[in-house]
């Protein structure tokens, strides 16, 4: 129950096959979480999916009730176990509720059948992609060290078939970093995508483990395998540019507030938006988190997917209701602690009420101030707020007026005609095709 006594909505992740996976993706550090559950083969057994269906429908005050599955791969439970879970959430929806289904994939194992199936019951499908064959391919490889990107563009296409509802989940790394309009115009121009989420990749690593970390989180015959736990101020050489993921983010925002507001949906452009209103739609820009719980395929729930370390255990659905978990005041804790640990550069920072610090995983730098835990993107988060801040506020202007954030892009053409600073974008841009890439 929340301070004034009302359950919270929260919105939790299962991994009905843990941390397994049918490839091998390089950056991947849930790969290494296979170690926390030696000799089980990681799979969700029919009573902790039947106990996790009942508890979650049962704990959601609100109408809207969102079934999240990611992995590893969830795939590889087969369509089945999916069926089943799609009759126990109809055994168990309680008046007024409304359930959204969705379903993170690497897409390998997507078919008619999978599709069909996604179809018929609404399923949002989160596919992660990286851009264009030769940034996907760096790090997307099976367990030869394939590039995936064929298979993905079959998953695609079989997506695209059945008319599925389809969210790119494209992470940023350092393949990839340099190229955020080539990213976002292949996933626009040659996919036709119209929603997409961008992740960066930030592997930490101390000095001691930074060698093994480069070499990723696979179990390899003869190769030492550390479990990834959010420890360690260096990064890996995958990982993002702390300044460099900002401008991926502002060389996607410039093709998008030009031409496709309203058209292509970009998580975190949404979440700026909604934050001007008060409205904070993802944890990791909210002021507080703890509301994103992640389940575990033997019952077992963490605080968050991003400390799934035996530290961040808060308990197991089969001894202790997910509802009382969640509520925990060590859950509390965790949830807070995103808001009083902030340093002083972000408690006096011009773009908090957007930025709100990043997530805890990568408050791991130094503030200008020489303070500790300063998020290690900061450089690209001030970037990126800083720069688009005339444009949100002026879409939001619009919102508040009855009128429509898209007509921004009326008056950003008419200035770039001109040649003049576009009004609500920052810097003064001649053309679009002039911009930097
Ligand atoms: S730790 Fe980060 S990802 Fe996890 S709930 Fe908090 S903000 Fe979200
Ligand atoms: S931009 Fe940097 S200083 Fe500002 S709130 Fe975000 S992380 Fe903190």
């Amino acid at each position: 129950m929340s301070a004034a006594g009302t359950p919270r909505d929260f919105h939790l992740l299962a991994k009905p096959s843990g941390s397994t996976c049918n490839i091998d993706c390089t950056y991947c550090f849930f790969l290494s979480k296979e170690a926390l559950y030696p000799n089980d083969r990681s799979r969700m057994s029919e009573a902790t999916l039947e106990t996790y269906i009942f508890q979650l429908l049962e704990s959601q005050p609100g109408a809207e009730v969102v079934v999240a599955w990611q992995g590893g791969e969830p795939t590889l439970m087969k369509l089945e176990f999916f069926r089943h879970s799609v009759a126990l959430v109809q055994k168990y929806l309680r008046p007024g509720q409304r359930v959204q289904h969705t379903f993170q994939t690497n897409g390998l194992l997507l078919d008619d059948d999978w599709c069909a199936f996604f179809k018929q019951h609404g399923f949002l499908v989160g596919l992660s992609m990286d851009g264009p064959r030769e940034m996907h391919d760096a790090y997307r490889v099976d367990r030869r060290g394939k590039g995936t990107f064929d298979l993905v563009m079959r998953a695609w296409n079989y997506l695209a078939k059945h008319q599925v509802d389809v969210n790119i989940l494209c992470t940023v790394n350092a393949a990839n970093e340099k190229h955020g309009r080539d990213v976002y115009r292949f996933f626009r121009d040659e996919l036709g995508a119209k929603w997409l989420q961008f992740i960066p990749i930030v592997e930490r690593a101390s000095a001691e483990t930074l060698e093994v970390a480069n070499q990723g989180w696979s179990e390899q015959p003869g190769k030492k395998r550390l479990l990834y736990t959010q420890q360690g101020n260096l990064v890996t050489e995958r990982s993002v540019g702390g300044r460099q993921y900002g401008q991926f983010l502002v060389d996607i925002f410039e093709e998008w507030v030009r031409h496709d507001i309203g058209q292509v949906y970009v998580q975190l452009f949404d979440v700026t938006l909604e934050a001007s209103f008060g409205r904070h739609l993802l944890c990791v820009h909210a002021p507080t988190c703890g509301l994103g719980p992640v389940l575990e395929h033997n019952g077992d729930l963490y605080a968050c997917d991003h400390f799934v370390e035996p530290k961040y255990l808060l308990g197991n659905i089969h001894q202790t209701h997910m509802r009382e978990l969640v509520d925990s005041p060590r859950q509390r804790k965790f949830g807070q602690d995103k808001l009083d640990t902030l340093t002083a550069q972000c408690r006096t920072c011009s773009v908090r009420h957007w930025c709100n610090g990043g997530c805890p995983k990568d408050r791991f730098a130094a503030s200008r101030d020489g303070e500790a835990g300063q998020n290690y993107l900061c450089p690209g988060l001030e970037l990126f707020y800083t720069h688009t801040a005339p444009a949100f506020e002026a879409m939001a202007q619009l919102i508040r007026r009855g009128r429509y954030p898209a007509e921004l892009m009326a008056s950003i053409a008419q200035a770039d005609a001109e040649g003049m600073a576009p009004p609500g974008v920052a810097e003064p841009r001649p053309t679009a095709d002039a911009l930097p890439g």
